[in-house]
């Protein structure tokens, strides 16, 4: 099959790559997004090897569930081992010996086909298009913010980034809490957040120091997490979203005199997500940028990495 294939240096697109594992299902990959762990790893994160990608939606070809085959569907990344602690509490994505799609010993995306057990796949509805289907593995890491904080609509709230998981937040926040800001730097992208009566601010003035009962980091880079800790309150809570190469020299001294929960997030549960997008409550179009075909990845990947991007596909 043809793939796009990452050897630990660069991406090379490959036309007779092996087929994945037969005893999974086997799901022909519609549209793939590109994501900012995905760059990450192009830079060196996990020091993964192979097929790259993530967020897809695709139509089941073979499957051991027979109420899947030909259906649309979408895929829970992470593939615990079913024996452990963890996955008995059904926390597969913490397994200690999890393969993950896309970035921990297991082939994603950027292919013309992915395998994944039939347990991992949720069949979408209709209403919901293959571009927006995409961001659905994203959506729901957003979400996942609900199982972690009981949140309290009085909170005054904050989000440091502007990008496509930030934006995606800042909804999921707004459905419960009121008062949002959404911390960005690029004018442009702060856009739509003001037509969800989502407050925006570029850059962190005096004003906002100390503001905010919970402040989600979501940028991607290390300032992030400085910006994050002047604008929580003493006793605050901060949620660490963005998984990054390197977080070197991070002062962890304003969380320890502050006392500030600190609370650290990554994958989420799919339905609430589905639920979100078939429903409306939760736009995405606007974030949809391009779309690639898959052989054009190396242009795709340029596209993903300019700081007015939100969502770039691979289309195998
Ligand atoms: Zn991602
Ligand atoms: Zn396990």
């Amino acid at each position: 099959m043809k793939t796009a294939c990452f050897d630990g240096k660069q991406m090379k697109y490959v036309q007779n790559y092996p087929y994945p594992k037969p005893e999974e299902s086997l799901v022909k990959v519609n549209l793939a997004g590109i994501c900012g762990t995905d760059l990450e790893i192009l830079g060196g994160y996990m020091e993964y090897r192979g097929i790259l990608g993530h967020e897809f939606v695709g139509t089941v070809k073979h499957s051991d569930n027979s109420n899947l085959v030909g259906k649309r569907v979408v895929g829970e990344i992470n593939v615990g081992c079913n024996e452990c602690d963890n996955c008995k509490k059904d926390l597969q994505r913490h397994c200690p010996n999890r393969t993950v799609l896309g970035i921990l010993k297991r082939d994603g995306a950027f292919a013309e086909f992915l395998s994944l057990p039939s347990e991992n796949l949720h069949v979408i509805p209709d209403s919901i298009s293959d571009e927006q289907a995409v961001f659905i593995e994203p959506l729901a890491a957003a979400f996942e913010i609900k199982e972690q904080v009981s949140l309290n609509p009085e909170w005054v709230v904050a989000v440091v980034g502007d990008g496509r998981l930030a934006q995606m937040i800042c909804q999921v926040l707004k459905l419960s809490c009121s008062n949002v800001t959404c911390f960005g730097k690029h004018q442009s992208k702060l856009k739509h957040m003001k037509k969800l009566s989502i407050l925006t601010k570029i850059g962190i003035d005096s004003l906002s120091h100390q503001f905010f009962d919970l402040v989600v980091e979501a940028t991607g880079s290390n300032s992030g997490f400085t910006d994050t800790m002047k604008l929580v309150k003493p006793r605050g809570t901060v949620i660490l979203k963005s998984t990054i190469a390197s977080r070197e020299n991070l002062d962890l001294t304003p969380t320890i005199v502050n006392e500030i929960t600190l609370i650290g997030s990554r994958c989420g549960l799919f339905k609430p997500a589905i639920d979100a997008l078939a429903t409306g409550m939760i736009s995405v179009d606007f974030m949809i940028d391009s779309i690639y075909p898959l052989e054009n990845f190396s242009d795709a990947i340029e596209h993903a990495k300019k700081s007015d991007t939100f969502k770039v596909f691979l289309k195998p």
